[in-house]
């Protein structure tokens, strides 16, 4: 097939199939850009009710440009990735302040924005304004590399540039953005990792993939590195007699930053997890605790690595909690940790220690 017939074939593929969603087709550059930034490591169904979430909260460009970073950070809580939330926030700040609230519509301004990285540009600018720029997501390399029968390790820069430049020569210059979104939709409901339904496929009569059966070997990726394992020791810091427990907030260049957390850190080599615990809120909040009973035991992964989570609770023996590795710490009673931003796993600390106190149990100490 030529160029100008895979065009046509995707596109009316597309008009005939596309999935509605709420950011789709709806002409607005905001929701567009937000909607890329939420789709980054996050499927559409895990991202669709948090993008209706946070437009209700952040209707307009300048609404978010407004919000403080704690209520942007709130609204986002449970997507992960809170760089992209925090980026977004001070990249709308700069649409409002440089560009009169309106989203960029030229390469060179939109990627100014924080965030925002030659994918999202391209997605952004063919979606919201029609220019010319082919995205390349793990969609579109699965696609493009069954296509036309790419063999080589697609996690490859090499071939990943040489994938992009497939798709700037496939790129129309009739509705790029549709083409750009026929080819992802393609990749994520019809071309999927596993058992592509090739019959249903616009592109079949050229794929290689198909005609060589090895849809199954490509997309070539070589194995991914085994993720340490760490154990990570946090205190609880609660007075007796008293419904507060001590949270610190986490510098903004960190992983997670904005973000609060109970303090703790990693076990060291030889060390019992009550030592971690006493070390690092030694080492964090200059203060000197005792461990009361463990608390909780959980696990979490991030992308990166994975954690089994220790947590106690402890009693403050000496010393005043000061932020000597956070940004700030705060006594806050427990019915009002919902109302801060925590990462996932300390959620679930927030969430036992709100039902215990809910039913008053076990929480004395
Ligand atoms: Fe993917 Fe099959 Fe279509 Fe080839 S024919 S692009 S392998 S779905």
């Amino acid at each position: 097939m030529n160029n100008t017939e895979i065009q046509s074939r995707l596109i009316s593929w597309y008009d005939r199939n596309k999935r509605p969603m709420p950011w789709r087709d709806c002409g607005d550059p905001y929701k567009i850009w937000l909607s890329e930034i939420m789709l980054q490591q996050t499927r559409v169904d895990q991202a669709t009710p948090y993008f209706n979430r946070f437009i209700d909260h952040f209707p307009t460009v300048h609404d978010l440009a407004a919000a403080d970073q704690q209520e942007v950070l709130k609204v986002w809580e449970g997507l992960g990735y809170y760089s992209r939330a925090r980026n977004l926030h001070s990249a709308a700040k700069l649409v409002v302040d440089q560009f009169d609230g309106k989203v960029p519509d030229s390469w060179d301004e939109i990627t100014e924005l924080k965030g925002v990285g030659p994918y999202t540009a391209s997605a952004v600018l063919s979606i919201a304004f029609q220019k010319k720029y082919a995205v390349v997501d793990g969609n579109v390399i699965r696609v493009l590399s069954r296509y036309y029968g790419i063999e080589e390790n697609v996690r490859e820069t090499k071939t990943k540039n040489s994938i992009q430049e497939y798709a700037d020569e496939l790129i129309p210059d009739e509705r790029p953005g549709d083409f750009n979104q026929a080819v992802m939709e393609l990749g994520a409901t019809v071309c999927t990792p596993s058992n592509p339904e090739c019959g249903e496929c616009p592109l079949q009569p050229g794929c290689v993939a198909f005609k060589t059966v090895k849809t199954d070997q490509i997309p070539y990726k070589s194995k991914k590195k085994k993720r340490p394992h760490h154990h990570i020791g946090v205190g609880i810091i609660k007075q007796p007699g008293d419904d507060k427990v001590l949270i610190a907030l986490r510098p903004d260049d960190a992983m997670l930053g904005g973000l609060w957390e109970f303090p703790g850190g990693k076990q060291e080599p030889g060390e019992e997890l009550p030592e971690t615990v006493k070390r690092e809120l030694h080492e964090e909040l200059g203060v000197e605790v005792s461990i009361v009973k463990p608390f909780m035991k959980l696990d979490h992964a991030y992308s990166h690595f994975k954690i089994t989570m220790h947590a106690y609770l402890c009693e403050l023996q000496s010393g005043t909690p000061r932020p000597q590795s956070s940004q700030e710490v705060r006594w806050i009673s427990i019915e009002k940790l919902a109302d801060v931003p925590f990462p996932k796993a300390n959620r679930r600390l927030t969430e036992k220690l709100m039902n215990l106190n809910k039913g008053q149990q076990e929480l004395e100490i």
